[in-house]
C-alpha cells in the first residue's frame, strides 16, 4: 500500500521532476536535495525513490536502504565538509513528520544545539 505513489505525495512530485529542487545527489535507490527552509546552513533531505511513508513502513526487507538513507546523510557531510553534523528522521505527526514521505533531515554548518526533543 505505502509502496505505490500517492498523487498528492510532495516528495514524489520531486522524485518525477514535478516539483523543483536543488538535487545534492541521486543514484538508483535514493533522492537527496536541499531543505526549501533550511533549520542550519546545510539542510539536506534524504528520500527513498520508492514512497514509504514513514519509517514506520520499512521492514526487514527495506534494510539495505534505510543503510542507504545513513549512507548518503555520511556521503553528503564529506562532500561539503562539515566535521560534524546531526541526522534524524520524524516520525509520524506525533514525532514532527510534515511531509510523509520518509526522509533523512541533514543537518550541519554549525555547532549543534544540545537539545533534540
Ligand atoms: P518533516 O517535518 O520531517 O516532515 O520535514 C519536512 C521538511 O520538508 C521540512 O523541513 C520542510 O522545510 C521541507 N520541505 C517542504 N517542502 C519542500 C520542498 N518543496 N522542497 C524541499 N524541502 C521541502
Ligand atoms: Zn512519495
Amino acid at each position: 500500500m505505502s509502496a505505490e505513489r500517492p498523487a498528492d505525495c510532495l516528495f514524489c512530485k520531486i522524485l518525477a521532476r514535478e516539483v523543483p529542487a536543488d538535487v545534492l545527489h541521486e543514484d538508483e535507490h535514493v533522492l537527496a536535495f536541499r531543505d526549501i527552509r533550511p533549520q542550519a546552513p546545510f539542510h539536506a533531505l534524504v528520500i527513498p525513490k520508492r514512497h514509504l511513508a514513514t519509517l514506520n513502513d520499512f521492514s526487514a526487507d527495506d534494510a539495505e536502504l534505510a543503510g542507504r538513507l545513513l549512507l548518503t546523510g555520511q556521503r553528503l557531510a564529506a562532500e561539503h565538509g562539515l566535521p560534524g553534523y546531526r541526522v534524524a528522521m520524524n516520525v509520524n505527526r506525533e514525532g514532527g513528520q510534515v511531509v510523509f514521505h520518509a526522509h533523512l533531515h541533514v543537518l550541519g554548518g554549525r555547532p549543534m544545539k544540545p537539545t533534540l526533543g
